[in-house]
Formats: C-alpha cells, structure tokens, sequence
C-alpha cells in the first residue's frame, strides 16, 4: 500500500492559469521547476500548454529536457540558472534558453554556442542571480539581441514593501532605451498591477493554488490511509520521545506517511487531519513513514484522513508547520499513489 493518495485536479491548474492570464494584458509564462512543484513537471507543464501557456521557465538544464521531452519543439523553455558549466550539450541539443547571470555566462554561451538563443538575468536589489550593475555597462552590449531581460521580486507576497518599488525602478533604469521583452513579475508581481507587467508575467505558486494568489483555485488533494486504530487509556503515551499523553480515553490512528513523504517533523502536535468534516489533530512527533491522529471524534472508524483537500490548503498546513506553501508542495515524496481529475 501506497503512502497515500496524492489526487491532482487538472482544471484547477488550467482555472488558476487563466485567472491568473487575465490579471495582465502581455503574455503569461509558467513556472514549473522543481518537477512542477512537486506535482509532476511534465503532467503539469502539457496542462498549461493546453490552456495557452507557450512559454515555459525551469530552474536547471536538466529540468529543461524533461520539459522539452513533454511538449515537443515548439514552446520556448528557459533556464533560471543559464549556462552553467557542463550544460552546453543539453541547452544545444534541447533548445533551451538558458537567462545568462554574469559575464562568465555570457562569454561561456558566446563561446559554445555562437549565435544560440539567450536571455539576461538582471540583479535589481535581491542579491541572488542576475547581472549586477557594475557588470551592465559591459553586458549592455548583449542585451538587444537577448530573447529576454528579466529580473525577481524580493519582496512580492508583500506589495506595501518599499523593496518592490526600489526594485521596479532599478529594472527600468537599467533596462531604459532597449526594445528586448522584459519581465519582472512572479505570482506576487502579477498580482501587483500593470506596472510590474511588462511584456511577460512568469507566475509559479499561484497556479498550483498558493498564496499569494487569494483567489486561486485548490489543486492538490492528500489523502493518507490508516493501518491500525488503538484506544489508549489516560496517561498512555504517543510516539516517539512521548511527548504527547492521553488526558482521556482516546482513539489514535496510525497513519502510513511521514517526513519521508514531505509531511515534515515541524508538524509534530501541530497539523490537524481531516474525516470528512470532522477535525483529528495529529498527536505526538511525525515519524519517518507514519502518522499518530487523534479520531476520538470520529463518528465511524476512519479509513483514511486528509491532510490536504477542501478543508485545509497548502497554506493553511504550511502555517502549522511554520513554513511556506512551496516547502509543502516541493516537498511531497515520490511514495504517493498520483491520481489526476481532468
Ligand atoms: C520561482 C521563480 C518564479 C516563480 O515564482 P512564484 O512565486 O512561484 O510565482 C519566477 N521567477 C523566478 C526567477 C523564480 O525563481
């Protein structure tokens, strides 16, 4: 028996894709690095195409391929990380657009692969990839002949932060005067307004139904079966170190995943689960490959529980875990049974 049932709900991609394309008048790209986070890069990417996406942005090379294998020649499928060394064969024999982040790519693509397609990445204040300004009276040069120039907000699940604002004026000043597309706005950014648009909005989490996208539509269901049900009497202990002890009778579901499956230690005593509509908390520390739920409150022996599906999103059990939707997402392992809803 599988960890559980990991079910993907298709249309929702493709609802939230076109919510999300209508927020902005240019082209919008997707984002689907991390094997589409964590739903299956090419499952996802051929949904999106099929809703109208026709350009593509992974984070390596090799993500790239695997997109490229997906959706045939046509679309455009561009690598946040650029030419890094050893990927020569694969963006060649691929096709793929790697956004050169300093001199050293530019002159390794020039070198490699003279007059093969390329974008820049320009650092516009978040200090991780990119172009800096003192490289751009040089890199400049490269710039009207790029496919793409763009640039990533720091600070877009916050739009009020004076960073986005700093950030929007460093991208048009250094950007001033060329006609290449341009494109600055993830989710965040999209969410923005007009002024963040440019020619290409590049959203992620928002179409896998994660915040900052309020609106979007809920992607993934979890669903995670149970292997034995005991009563435990008050004062018995639960899992591992005992941290939690029964005050009353209660009844304790083991359940088959764990922080192998990405449902990380951090939830220990702090998830709740879900039978139909009724609340199980989980109980004690997230073992390896198993769940400890409190179901005292079930009205029948559960089968199994959800963790994730209509009453609690990404969000909400990244919260409990004091982290962020996409660690949730990215992390889910390679043990769930994956279903799909078209
Ligand atoms: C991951 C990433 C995106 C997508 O971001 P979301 O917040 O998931 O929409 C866009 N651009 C770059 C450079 C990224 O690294």
């Amino acid at each position: 028996m599988a960890s559980g049932t990991l079910h993907i709900d298709l249309s929702a991609l493709t609802a939230n894709y076109t919510a999300l394309a209508a927020r902005s008048a240019t082209e919008t790209a997707a984002v689907v690095k991390a094997d589409g986070y964590g739903l299956g890069s090419a499952l996802v990417a051929k949904t999106l195409a099929q809703a109208g996406a026709r350009t593509f942005f992974v984070a390596t090379a090799e993500e790239g391929v695997t997109i490229r294998q997906a959706l045939g020649p046509d679309p455009v499928i561009n690598v946040f990380s650029g030419h890094m060394d050893g990927d020569t064969a694969l963006i060649r024999d691929h096709a793929l657009t790697p956004m050169l982040n300093s001199p050293e790519q530019i002159s390794r693509h020039q070198t490699a692969l003279p007059g093969a397609p390329y974008g820049l990445q320009l650092d516009t204040g978040m200090s991780r990839l990119g172009l800096q300004p003192g490289h751009w009276p040089a890199a400049r040069a490269h710039a009207q002949s790029a496919t793409l120039i763009m640039s990533h907000l720091a600070c877009a699940d916050d739009p009020p932060h004076a960073q986005n604002a700093q950030q929007l004026a460093n991208f048009r000043a250094m950007t001033e005067g060329l006609t290449t597309p341009r494109s600055l706005a993830a989710t965040g950014g999209t969410l923005m307004g007009a002024e963040y648009h440019f020619d290409m909005t590049r959203p992620g989490i928002g179409l896998y139904g994660g915040f900052p996208f309020a609106d979007a539509t809920p992607v993934v269901r979890l669903s995670l079966p149970v292997i034995q049900i005991r009563d435990i009497a008050p004062g018995t202990a639960v899992g591992y170190s005992a941290t939690y002890i029964a005050d009353r009778p209660r009844k304790i579901a083991t359940l088959s995943a764990g922080y192998a499956d990405g449902l990380i230690r951090a939830m220990s005593s702090r998830a709740t689960l879900w039978h139909g509509n009724t609340p199980c908390p989980l109980v004690g520390r997230v073992s390896m490959d198993l769940l400890t739920i409190d179901v005292t409150d079930c009205a029948e022996p559960p089968e199994a529980l959800d963790i994730l599906g209509p009453h609690q999103s990404v969000d909400q059990l990244a919260e409990a875990a004091g982290t962020i939707g996409y660690e949730i997402l990215t992390s889910l392992g390679p043990r769930y049974t994956r279903t799909v809803s078209p």
